[in-house]
């Protein structure tokens, strides 16, 4: 369930996301206008408001608006005077493709990389049997000099 300010001077339909405005009192800026109303909503209905307070300081933007009777818009991120998409923005490292790990946070090899060796079967096949020294001597070496720099730990 989500409550809702729909704009008539803007036909902008600004969502309230009720986990955070479940008990809420404030002033939220309409996405589409300038327009700032102000509410007041207890365990989820609106207790008061929406009233119009032009000029007055918005506290919050909504997390997500949109004009329902002009189809879908897409916003894009970085659009100055709006939040971030409701759907996560991806960070910069994550455009494109997966960031490739070969060591676990304590500094242990993991499998999690690629390309693998074709030595070391299809899928995973071999997964318990993973000879890191044979199979990937480059990712073993790297262990053994992370375990001079006393970069592996236990915990
Ligand atoms: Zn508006």
């Amino acid at each position: 369930m989500c409550d809702i300010i729909w704009c008539k001077d803007c036909d902008t339909v600004n969502y309230l996301d009720p986990y955070y405005f479940w008990n809420w009192e404030g002033k939220i800026k309409c996405a589409g206008c300038e327009n700032v109303y102000y509410i007041y909503m207890i365990q989820g209905h609106m207790y008061k408001g929406p009233d119009k307070k032009p000029g007055e300081k918005p506290d919050i933007l909504p997390v997500y608006a949109d004009k329902p009777n002009n189809g879908y818009e897409e916003i894009l991120p970085g659009t100055s005077g709006k939040t971030r998409p409701y759907n996560c923005l991806p960070r910069e490292i994550y455009l494109g493709k997966a960031d490739m790990v070969k060591f676990s946070i304590r500094g242990r090899p993991v499998r999690g990389w690629r390309p693998q060796p074709p030595s070391t079967g299809v899928a995973g096949s071999c997964g318990f049997t993973w000879d890191i020294q044979k199979l990937s001597p480059e990712v073993w070496e790297e262990y053994q000099e992370k375990i001079k720099k006393g970069e592996v730990s236990e915990w």
